[in-house]
């Protein structure tokens, strides 16, 4: 059975970090709404570069086109395992077709991962953030580095990451993904976790509450074909 993951969270949250690192220590595969996007593209995906085109001219991408690369990466072979999901869905559209895709799939249930951050906190580590002046590449923000792990190149901080900046991206963030999360709240399967620790400790939570959340979601499944 899938270990089907979708993690939500505000920028500076950590879920990122966290998607990758379970990912990996799951062998599930990772997607990010940014990493599909340019591996539909490259693959010459009709739907992708109509998208990329649009993007071009600083349009937003819509969710029928979302929802269709996503729904194509979600059904191929090396997702049967499980997914770890980051930046979808951003909308209930977008979260009623995972639903359907989900069962198209039949195989496991859809786990919610929110990782909860208070705002000063994230205040605070969103404008201490450093990215690589060449790569563009977020360093460690617990680490204590001075150039970028990946290319060597020197460690600045980001120039739009000031308090208002911060705030107003958070709100953006907040007013998009509030009925997103209020769609998975009420579900057995939906699990908060405490972001505001060392990252260690947030990957115990995470996992811990991931387990429940499977066990969670298969009784639910159980019941649901006895009631049949
Ligand atoms: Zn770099």
């Amino acid at each position: 059975m899938g270990l089907n993951v979708i993690m939500m969270g505000p920028p500076g949250a950590g879920k990122g970090t966290q998607a990758g690192r379970f990912a990996r220590e799951r062998g599930l595969l990772k997607i990010s709404t940014g990493d599909i996007l340019r591996e539909a593209i490259k693959e010459q995906n009709e739907v992708a570069l109509a998208a990329k085109a649009g993007m071009d001219r600083g349009e937003l991408v819509d969710d029928a086109t979302m929802i269709t690369i996503v729904r194509d990466r979600l059904l191929r072979p090396d997702a049967a395992a499980g997914f770890v999901l980051d930046g979808f869905p951003r909308t209930v559209v977008q979260a009623r077709a995972l639903d359907e895709i989900m069962e198209e799939r039949d195989n496991g249930p859809l786990i919610v991962i929110d990782v909860v951050v208070p705002e000063e906190e994230l205040v605070r580590r969103l404008a201490s953030r450093r990215i690589c002046s060449k790569c563009g590449a977020n360093a460690d923000p617990f680490g204590a580095a001075v150039t970028c792990g990946k290319c060597g190149g020197e460690l600045v901080q980001r120039t739009d990451d000031n308090s208002d900046v911060v705030l107003e991206r958070l709100k953006v963030y907040q007013r998009a993904t509030h009925p997103v999360l209020e769609f998975y709240r009420e579900r057995p399967t939906f699990r908060v976790v405490n972001g505001a620790q060392a990252p260690e400790r947030v990957a115990h939570e995470m996992d811990t509450l991931i387990e429940d959340a499977a066990a969670a979601g298969v009784a639910m499944k159980a019941s649901a074909e006895r009631s049949v």
